[in-house]
């Protein structure tokens, strides 16, 4: 009868109506208790720093990326091979004279003496001389001068020794001056990692100049909720600046690192003379041109990108194929790409 089916109609039209508002009340929860993401960005370490984190609470998160960019700070600080820290002091004191150093600056030598010895020599700490003579400072200021080969060949022939003794002691003999430039950046950003782990924050990403980080995953706004994605990275071009090479997707809470030959360069003599060493001739490194790293640590990321930056594309790959949860996107001299085994399709597109 009519009546009935007026009666269903207004029926419907309230269920409609009460949809929309709980639609419309919901959508104004979610911007305002949902997830929100605050990113900041700084000089420092002589690179482009950028802390990102996600969470509910926005005084928690300008707390979490205050404190983060201040850890990296604290870092640089702390290693740098020139600086008043305790390893501008090693090196500053006569070789073979034994020094107590803090225990975090003794841990990351001891872990880049491991990772010296995994690549069978290619990364090593032991350079800063050797970075000095290509006009390499640590506050580099984008000149360089090519040195004589007997310059070389007289620090290649010299021994370079560092000694971790117990009770936090080390010392360095015969021409080593200790540079941990391929891998405080690393450590700088998992301690920063760890400083917004200690915030009330969902997920987070630091980037110290190429080196990155993640932990947790983005929380992606859907509707009423938000659903976990993980993060994405882009792999720089190494030879069109501003555009990316290819995605990578990453898995919660890993690092990434990328060594290249065309951000720390000078030119000389028509070659492209850049600051990853090979320890091997005392030259910049040749063979690949990009070596980006994936790694359950933005340390061992830092280190192993320019281990294998070092090492070139097949011995390179092959100790990246070695390690357990490391992968590899390399670019050669020819810009041929080569891709480690465990990157598929679903992480990692170009
Ligand atoms: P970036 O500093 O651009 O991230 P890397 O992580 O590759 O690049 O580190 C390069 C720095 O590491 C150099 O500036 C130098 O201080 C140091 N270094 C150069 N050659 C080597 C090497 N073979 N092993 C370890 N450290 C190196
Ligand atoms: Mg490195």
């Amino acid at each position: 009868c009519p009546k009935g089916v007026a009666v269903r109609r207004r029926r419907i039209q309230g269920a409609v109506l009460l949809g929309v508002a709980v639609l419309a009340l919901g959508l104004v929860l979610v911007a305002w208790l949902g997830p929100q993401s605050l990113e900041r960005q700084r000089l420092l370490l002589g690179t482009f720093v950028q802390v990102k984190a996600y969470g509910a609470d926005p005084e928690a998160l300008e707390r979490a990326v205050a404190d983060a960019i201040a850890e990296v700070e604290r870092v640089g600080q702390a290693f740098s091979r020139v600086g008043p820290g305790a390893l501008g002091a090693l090196n500053r004191a006569a070789p073979g004279e034994a020094m107590a150093l803090p225990q975090e600056v003794w841990d990351l030598l001891e872990r880049a003496q491991a990772l010296g010895a995994q690549s069978g020599g290619a990364f090593d700490v032991k350079l800063g001389a050797l970075a000095d003579l290509w006009g390499f400072a640590e506050d580099w200021d984008g000149t360089g001068r090519v040195p004589d080969q007997a310059e070389i060949d007289a620090f290649l022939a010299a021994p370079r020794g560092l000694e971790l003794l117990p009770g936090g002691r080390a010392r360095r003999l015969g021409a080593a001056t200790i540079d941990l430039g391929a891998i405080a950046k690393g450590h700088a950003v998992d301690r920063a990692i760890a400083v917004l782990r200690q915030h009330a924050v969902q997920a987070g990403l630091v980037n110290a100049g190429g080196n990155v980080r993640v932990f947790g995953q983005v929380p992606e706004p859907v509707l009423f909720w938000s659903v976990p994605r993980p993060f994405q990275v882009g792999v720089q071009h190494p030879r069109r600046p501003g555009e990316v090479l290819g995605g990578l997707t990453l898995e919660a809470g890993q690092g990434v690192a990328t060594s290249g030959d065309y951000q720390r360069y000078f030119e000389a003599d028509g070659l492209r003379h850049h600051h990853v060493l090979d320890p091997r001739t005392g030259r910049p490194a040749r063979g690949l041109i990009s070596s980006t790293v994936v790694a359950p640590t933005a340390t061992e990321a830092d280190a192993l990108s320019t281990a294998t930056f070092v090492l070139g594309p097949q011995a390179g790959l092959a100790l990246v194929e070695a390690l357990p949860g490391v992968e590899a996107v390399l670019v050669d001299a020819d810009g041929r790409i080569w891709v480690s085994s465990g990157l598929d399709a679903a992480r990692f597109t170009f």
